[in-house]
């Protein structure tokens, strides 16, 4: 039974069958103790009544017994045998030395033996309308006695007996009634109750056949369709599934898209490569063409390599298995060692690289990485400025916040590209950047943004075509209490 809905059943059936099982000992129970009780007034009522005929005797001086014969002994008089004669059932009336003085026509039915054990029974029970079950002959009977407690009255006690046989007997037949019907009904409800729960997992079902059915990449599109009763546990599941495949589906989109760019980006230069390295090894070529085809060859073997390192970087970072190698890192030598390369890439573009603010600031970091980072962002800012624009280089440190930025007067990026510069591959003019000298990948900022992710902090960007771009990096920087800060300067470079 490997199913919710035939554990559920069965757990439902055991439950139920317990209950039913536990009311109907209860409903037994209570049921012949009311039967006995109805019993024992009854029985109780007629002794009441013997011993009552039998005090209003003597009370009006009318004698109770009589001797007729003195082997006998006393019996109780005629007139008085008449009235107790209208009782039906076993009465017995004892003197005050045990013997009978009266039985009824019921107790003269029973044998010697019988007569003489109810006889006993009489003498023993209690006498305070307690009643008390005895065997007599096969039979169960229900006794109450009765006692005179006078001491002038020619009787000692009456007993009372009726057979308990309609008593039992309504129990029985309740015990029979619940045989055959707490099957049919247990039956009934597990019938129920297992289709109920057919019904209530009918969902789950059509669920589970809709995850089947969405299989591979191809099919991520396809949604789970809300239940009716949204709210309901099924209906979040159905809402939980369907944001998860979403989230699935983005992630294999993009790995799609970045699976096609690479290779994309990497025929290209393939191409050129081959068509470098026929051109060198065509005989008619001459020696001068044979070296500018291998200079050719030799840059675009740069530019892969450039590539598949970029690449190698990113699915290392998005498997987490890029390790930084974490120390303090002084920001404002490392800012300056990257301001000089920046001028001198200035200088070759006619770009003028200038840096008005250096706060000096220490963040616990991987320098290899920052200066990536912050390469990164200024060789873009120069890249993407015209001739005679200029870039500018800001370091703050305030509030526990390191912040740089790069400022360009360049070409700026629309408002529809700037959402997506951080994605890879990306680029806001793709046939400009791969045809120009610098053109890159599209994976620079993608790189960018993944390390300053991995040092805790943020990268922001903002610009306007024709007008220039910011991008503005922020990383916590290290309490100075925690690790010694480096000597810096806090002169600002121009
Ligand atoms: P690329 O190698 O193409 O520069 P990046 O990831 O560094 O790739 O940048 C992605 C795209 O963002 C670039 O192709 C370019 O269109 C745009 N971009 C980045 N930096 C700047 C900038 N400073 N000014 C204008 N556009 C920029």
């Amino acid at each position: 039974m490997n199913s919710i809905r035939a554990r559920l059943t069965i757990a439902y059936a055991a439950a139920l069958i317990g209950t039913m099982i536990a009311f109907a000992a209860v409903l037994l129970v209570a049921r012949k103790g009311g039967s006995y009780n109805e019993l024992t007034s009854h029985v109780a009522t007629e002794a009441n009544l013997v011993l009552t005929i039998i005090r209003q005797a003597e009370a009006a001086g009318q004698p109770v017994t009589v001797t007729k014969d003195p082997v006998v002994g006393a019996t109780i008089t005629p007139t008085l045998r008449t009235l107790l004669e209208i009782i039906p059932d076993y009465v017995i009336v004892l003197d005050t030395s045990g013997r009978n003085l009266y039985i009824s026509n019921a107790v003269r039915q029973l044998d010697d033996e019988e007569r003489f054990q109810l006889q006993i029974e009489t003498m023993s029970a209690p006498t305070k309308n307690v009643a008390k079950v005895v065997s007599i002959g096969g039979n169960r009977l229900l006794l109450v006695a009765s006692a005179t407690n006078d001491t002038h009255s020619s009787i000692s006690r009456v007993a009372v007996a009726l057979t308990t046989q309609d008593a039992d007997l309504a129990v029985r037949e309740l015990v029979g009634t619940m045989l055959i019907t707490l099957p049919l009904l247990i039956v009934a409800s597990i019938v129920i109750a297992y289709a109920l729960a057919g019904r209530a997992f009918r969902p789950v079902d059509s669920i589970i056949d809709e995850v089947k059915a969405i299989t591979d990449g191809r099919s991520l599109h396809r949604r789970l369709p809300l239940l009716e009763e949204a709210g309901d546990e099924l209906g979040r599941l159905s809402i939980t599934l369907n944001e998860m495949i979403e989230r699935l589906e983005t992630s294999f989109a993009a790995m799609r898209r970045f699976t096609a760019d690479a290779s994309h980006e990497l025929k290209t230069p393939l191409t050129v490569l081959r068509a470098d390295v026929e051109r060198a090894m065509s005989p008619t070529a001459a020696r001068g063409e044979k070296l500018i085809a291998l200079e050719e060859a030799l840059h675009e073997v740069a530019r892969m390599s450039d590539l598949v390192e970029s690449l190698l970087t990113l699915a290392r970072a998005d498997e987490g298995r890029f390790d930084l190698h974490r120390e303090p890192v002084a920001l404002e030598p490392l800012v300056r060692d990257v301001l000089e390369t920046a001028t001198i890439l200035g200088e070759n573009a006619r770009v003028a690289v200038s840096m008005p603010m250096l706060e000096p600031g220490t963040v616990l970091g991987d320098y290899v990485r920052l200066r990536q980072l912050f390469l990164n962002l200024v060789t873009n800012a120069i890249k993407y400025t015209p001739r005679g624009g200029s870039v500018e280089i800001k370091l703050m440190n305030q509030e526990g916040i390191a912040t740089l930025s790069v400022r360009d007067t360049g070409i700026g990026i629309s408002a529809a590209d700037l959402p997506h510069v951080f994605e890879r591959f990306y680029r806001a003019d793709r046939a400009r950047s791969r045809t120009s000298e610098r053109g890159g990948f599209g994976l620079g900022l993608a790189i960018s943004q993944w390390i300053v992710e991995a040092h805790g902090g943020t990268i922001a960007v903002r610009s306007r075509l024709a007008r220039g771009s910011t991008f503005t990096v922020t990383m916590p920087v290290l309490d100075p209490a925690a690790a010694p800060m480096p000597e810096t300067s806090a002169e600002p470079a121009a």
